[in-house]
């Protein structure tokens, strides 16, 4: 067994790969650039834990929707050329999975992986108290603006209930003011609202306690050195750290890394935005995770706070705040439901959702006999993280998977 890992990078990812190597009896250390862990993409992200709306975004009707987002003035979509050819490559093989088969195998796929990550979160719940993250049964409920795309879900619809505009109001009083705006709503019971960086920070407090923990090394990963076909250390800022074995587990800038040891990662960042304000005694705020469909606006009560995310843009690594897409924002989230909390308080906050084409994300073995691969969370990194370490864990001690891993695995 290769027994002591360096997991690089301290996000929701990495904290969850380090935790399950500890567990499996690797001796772990976490390379984390950043002064605290969880203030990358796990930082203020919409905090759903959906287990069952996996919806990968390449589908079919996905470029055609694409292009008229673009032309509208609130649309959840930028754009921006860059001077990067990973943009375009990214781009190519995102459109070629806009397919609806490719988009069933893929669905499929994440739901195996989503149910793995209800139950391995539901593991970890025994070292790290479900109260500790603000995490809330709270249930998910897609709203939906036109009556052609409502009828369209509820046709295809498994297990959710199928509810009237009137219903999504009586039952989720937020939504009273967007009533006559909505066609209806599908409700699945069992999806999960919690506080992303509130939980790394809680699982990195057990970490601490954890005997094979090692500790947290902060510095820049810059370099992956390797001979033999073998990575050999990390050249970090502070640095050469060595370990048997190596997890790249930096979210984004993990395609950067994999570069330097000649593994091209298809990752892109997929910037969003969130919103946060205080819910004061009589606000209406949702009870209900709710997503407007057509909007792609995620609404959730997390703690005494509202959460909203949204937004798609693909601007490169740029986490700037455009005004102009946060007052969009500010004044869909206004209108849908104006009286959910105190908006003069708002926090905005952006980040990078480190997206394959396929909305899958790429665990377990690269080219280098000791260099292993957690990346590629995109839109759900934190409903996938336990169960993407699990897997990675068993991959690391040759432990068949619990289901077959095509489409989740590095294609070399
Ligand atoms: C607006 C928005 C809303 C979202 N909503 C949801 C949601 O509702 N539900 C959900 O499941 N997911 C959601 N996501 C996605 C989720 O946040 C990400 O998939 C997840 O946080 C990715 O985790 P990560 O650990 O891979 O990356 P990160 O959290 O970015 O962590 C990477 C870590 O690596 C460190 N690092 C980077 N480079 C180096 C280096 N060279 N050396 C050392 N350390 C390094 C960084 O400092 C960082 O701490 C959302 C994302 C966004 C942007």
């Amino acid at each position: 067994m290769q027994q002591h890992v360096i997991v690089i990078g301290g996000g929701v990812v990495g904290l969850t790969s380090a935790w399950w190597l500890a567990e499996a009896g690797y001796d772990v250390t976490l390379l984390e650039r950043a002064p605290e862990v969880g203030s990358g993409a796990s930082y203020g992200n919409g905090g759903q834990l959906s287990y069952r709306y996996v919806s990968p975004l390449a589908d079919e009707g996905v470029p055609l929707k694409a292009i008229q987002w673009l032309f509208q003035e609130n649309g959840p979509l930028r754009f921006k050329p860059e001077a990067d050819l990973r943009q375009y490559r990214w781009l190519a093989s995102f459109l070629a999975h806009c397919r609806a088969d490719v988009n069933r195998r893929t669905t499929a796929k994440l739901l195996e992986l989503g149910e793995l990550s209800r139950q391995s979160m539901k593991a970890l719940e025994l070292a790290v108290p479900l109260e500790a993250f603000n995490w809330r049964d709270a249930g998910k409920l897609v709203v939906y603006r036109s009556r052609a795309l409502f009828e369209k879900a509820a046709a295809k619809n498994g297990a959710g209930q199928v509810w009237s505009a009137r219903d999504c109001a009586e039952r989720e009083p937020a939504l009273a003011a967007a009533e006559p705006l909505l066609a209806g709503g599908i409700y699945n019971a069992g999806e999960a609202v919690a506080d992303c960086h509130a939980f790394c920070q809680a699982l990195a407090a057990q970490l601490g306690r954890h005997p094979r923990f090692q500790g947290i090394v902060h510095g820049e990963a810059r370099r992956l050195l390797n001979e033999g076909g073998r990575i050999t250390g990390v050249e970090t800022s502070t640095g050469v750290v060595r370990a048997d074995a190596y997890v790249l587990a930096a979210g984004i800038q993990s395609r950067d890394l994999g570069d330097t040891a000649g593994i091209r990662l298809p990752l892109y960042p997929l910037k969003g935005y969130s919103l946060s304000a205080p819910i004061r005694q009589d606000d209406l705020a949702p009870e209900i995770s709710v997503t407007d469909f057509e909007r792609k606006v995620l609404y959730a009560r997390i703690g005494d706070k509202l959460r909203v995310a949204a937004m798609v843009d693909m601007v490169g690594e740029d986490l700037s705040h455009d005004p102009k897409r946060v007052d969009s924002l500010t004044r869909q989230v206004r209108e849908t439901m104006p009286r959910a909390a105190d908006y003069s308080k708002l926090e905005v906050w952006a980040g990078l959702r480190p997206a394959t084409p396929s909305s899958a994300p790429i665990i377990g073995a690269t080219p280098y006999a000791n260099l292993w691969l957690n990346v590629g969370h995109g839109p759900l990194g934190f409903t996938f993280a336990c169960g993407t370490a699990a897997l990675l864990a068993g991959a690391m001690q040759g432990k068949a998977p619990p289901f077959a891993l095509d489409g989740l695995t590095l294609r070399t």
